[in-house]
C-alpha cells in the first residue's frame, strides 16, 4: 500500500477553518487508499488528519520517540504505531515510509520537516513528489520568501517545480501520486553521504 507522509502542526490554528481542511485531507487520503503516514500525536492538524483518516477507514501509522510514547498526546488507536530513539531517527523513517509528502500549516516543526524534503528533493537525495496545504493562504509568506530567494540567487529555480501547491486536498493527493523527475543537480549522488540516507 502506497503512504502519503503528513506534516502537520501541533496546534489547531486560530481559525477553525484549519482543523476542517486538515480532517478533509486525512479523509482523502483514505479515501484514495493511501496510509497516513504521522507524527503520531492526537493533538492540533496532526490529530485532525489521523482521526479522519482512520474514521473513513483507512490505514494510519504514527512515528514516535520513546520518550514520548507515554504521554498523553499519544494517539493511542492507529493502525500502527512506530517507537524510534530520536527525533532525527523519526524524521528519517518518516521520509523513508512516505511515498509522497503532504505539509499542512503548521509551526518550526513542521517548517522543519517541509524544508528538510524540498531540500533533499533538490539535491537529488529523493524524488519523491512534496504538496503543499496552502489553507487560508497559509504559505503565501514562505512562497513570497522563496521567489525572493530565487530572485536574490540563493535558492534554485526548480525549487517552485518540485512543490505542488493547493487549497484542494484531492487535488493535492492526485498530484503527489507521480514521481518527481530526478533532478539534473547531481553534486550530491555520488557522494558518501548519499549512502547514509534512508532509501
Ligand atoms: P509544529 O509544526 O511545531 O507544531 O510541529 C509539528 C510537526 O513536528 C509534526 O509534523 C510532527 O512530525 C512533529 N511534532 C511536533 N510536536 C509533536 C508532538 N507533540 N507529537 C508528535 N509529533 C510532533
Amino acid at each position: 500500500m502506497r503512504s502519503i507522509c503528513v506534516f502537520a502542526g501541533s496546534g489547531t490554528g486560530v481559525h477553525p477553518e484549519y482543523m476542517q481542511a486538515a480532517s478533509e485531507l486525512g479523509t482523502t487520503i483514505a479515501g484514495m487508499g493511501y496510509r497516513l503516514v504521522y507524527g503520531g500525536s492526537r493533538l492540533g492538524l496532526m490529530g485532525s488528519a489521523a482521526e479522519a483518516a482512520l474514521s473513513s477507514g483507512g490505514k494510519v501509522t504514527g512515528i514516535m520517540p520513546g520518550g514520548l510514547l507515554h504521554g498523553e498526546r499519544v494517539h493511542k488507536e492507529l493502525s500502527e504505531m512506530i517507537s524510534v530513539d530520536s527525533m532525527h531517527e523519526r524524521k528519517a523513517m518518516m521520509q523513508q515510509m512516505g511515498d509522497a509528502f503532504i505539509a499542512l500549516p503548521g509551526g518550526l516543526g513542521t517548517l522543519e520537516e517541509l524544508f528538510e524534503v524540498l531540500c533533499w528533493s533538490q539535491i537529488g537525495i529523493h524524488n519523491k513528489p512534496l504538496g503543499l496545504y496552502n489553507i487560508r493562504g497559509y504559505y503565501e509568506p514562505l512562497l513570497h520568501m522563496l521567489r525572493h530567494g530565487i530572485q536574490e540567487g540563493f535558492v534554485a529555480e526548480s525549487c517552485m517545480s518540485r512543490l505542488f501547491v493547493s487549497t484542494d486536498p484531492a487535488e493535492l493527493v492526485q498530484a503527489v501520486s507521480h514521481e518527481l523527475p530526478v533532478t539534473s543537480d547531481l553534486r550530491w549522488l555520488s557522494s558518501a553521504y548519499r549512502k547514509d540516507v534512508p532509501e
